[in-house]
């Protein structure tokens, strides 16, 4: 497979940028008169209500139709000689044969946000989905064939061994790059593997984002972002909102109107009509969340007003847990669940030194009406994107990726490009 990736990856680069653009539009136009079949198949295998699912193959289908046009722009630059007699350029080149190892949170999403612009460079891409999620990806695979795109270009690896295909895949010397989307933990142990053939990196890890509420904010936004930032893949998402850090004077009204928002949503299979949450991914995974809360229960949280429980196992409750502190695993760690810790604090600094008391910078959102603590609290954030007063904060235009340990490069916007794109000086003798 490798071999034919990199037999694929020559021939494919020697098309114009118009003709891959051409073939990238093509698979834009399949996805979406596949939609109602792709949605049904990501909720039937990742359990994320049909209406999510539909929403996510939108999504994922903005960064083939975004790269489609960035396949033409991969400009480069003439460069001023510093010698006589001389012209100096520096043109990008793609950066050869890519494999992408991806997460099961978004089994569309995160194929298409590391697929569309590999090939948009001119790169050949081998994609080892989640063992948990492979049926979307092979889906989208069999779209991107009907496209155009040949097989030897953009090819799929299942397998429940991840271990032993990530360990062909890193120190494999015919990969160029690595791009990878999941934990820190799995993020780590690829950068070692990939060490010996100094392979390119894009990592995109996990994150522990603060939401941070200050007294003089819109309590309304707040509350709606904070929605849409928590519960949304029943907080399975890098980006959530894991940690709401709020004033003192409005922590309680804060978490008693979060907790009436989250007993509005309706738990239940994500194929059913009027879902809101669906199942976390397994079992072990709502285990592990139902552990969290009765840790930070027994240390002296309390949870504000108890949704009617889920009496299956794979199903977690939203819940809002005051008096969360900075020792529990409430705060120290990613959530990856429906459940809304909120911490107080009583000054700027000190909600700010809670936010980026973590290794991880992903994402991290403040809300406030005061323009002066907006401007200092920006610059303080140590993350790679911030949400002033919004929790939307994710577009195949804008740069996705974080700093600390979440991770390496950008994912989207022009700078997704880059990531796929070598620089090759010319400096010429005239
Ligand atoms: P999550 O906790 O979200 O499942 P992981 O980092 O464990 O995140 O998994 C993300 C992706 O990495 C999945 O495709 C998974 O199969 C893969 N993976 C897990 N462990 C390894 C490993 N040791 N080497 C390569 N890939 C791995």
């Amino acid at each position: 497979m490798i071999g034919a990736a990199y037999h694929g990856q020559s021939s494919w680069a020697k098309r114009t940028a118009e003709e891959r653009c051409r073939i990238l539009m093509r698979w834009h136009d399949l996805i979406n008169h596949n939609i109602d079949n792709l949605s049904a198949t990501l909720t039937a295998e990742q359990g994320k209500p049909l209406a999510e699912a539909r929403a996510e193959i939108v999504y994922a289908n903005s960064f083939i139709l975004w790269f489609a046009g960035e396949a033409s722009r991969a400009y480069g630059l003439t460069i001023p000689s510093p010698f006589p007699d001389a012209r100096v350029q520096a043109v990008k080149e793609p950066v050869g044969v890519v494999a992408a190892i991806t997460p099961w949170n978004f089994p569309a999403a995160m194929v298409t946000r590391k697929v569309a612009p590999a090939m948009a460079a001119g790169c050949s891409i081998i994609v080892k989905p989640s063992d948990l999620t492979p049926l979307t990806a092979i889906a989208l695979s069999k779209l991107a064939y009907k496209a155009g795109v040949p097989q030897d270009v953009f090819s799929i690896v299942v397998s429940d061994n991840a271990e032993a295909v990530g360990k062909i895949l890193t120190t494999d010397p015919g990969i160029s790059k690595i791009s990878f989307t999941g934990s820190s933990r799995v993020g780590g142990i690829l950068m070692a593997q990939s060490a010996p053939t100094i392979k390119r990196l894009s990592l995109e890890l996990g994150g522990n984002a603060p939401f941070i509420v200050f007294s003089d904010a819109c309590i309304e936004t707040a509350i709606q972002s904070a929605k849409v930032a928590k519960f949304r893949n029943a907080g399975q998402t890098c980006v959530s909102a894991n940690r709401f850090i709020v004033e003192r004077s409005i922590a309680s009204l804060f978490a008693e109107r979060l907790a009436a928002e989250a007993k509005s949503l309706h738990l239940g299979d994500g194929r059913d009509h009027g879902c809101d949450i669906g199942p976390l991914i397994n079992v072990a995974a709502a285990n592990r969340v139902r552990s969290m809360i009765a840790e930070a229960v027994k240390c002296g949280a309390s949870i504000v007003e108890d949704s009617a429980p889920s009496h299956v196992p794979q199903f977690v409750a939203p819940v809002v847990v005051e008096n969360v502190t900075p020792e529990m695993r409430l705060f120290t760690e990613e959530i990856f669940g429906p459940v809304s810790p909120v911490t107080a604090f009583d000054s700027e600094e000190e909600a700010v030194s809670l936010a980026n008391a973590t290794p991880f910078g992903l994402a991290g959102y403040f809300f406030s009406s005061d323009q002066g603590r907006i401007a200092r609290t920006i610059k303080k954030m140590q993350c790679g994107m911030v949400g002033i007063n919004t929790g939307t904060i994710s577009n195949a235009a804008i740069p996705f990726g974080g700093c600390k340990q979440s991770g390496l490069g950008r994912e989207g916007s022009a700078y997704g490009l880059d990531e796929y794109l070598e620089i090759k000086t010319l400096i010429e003798a005239i």
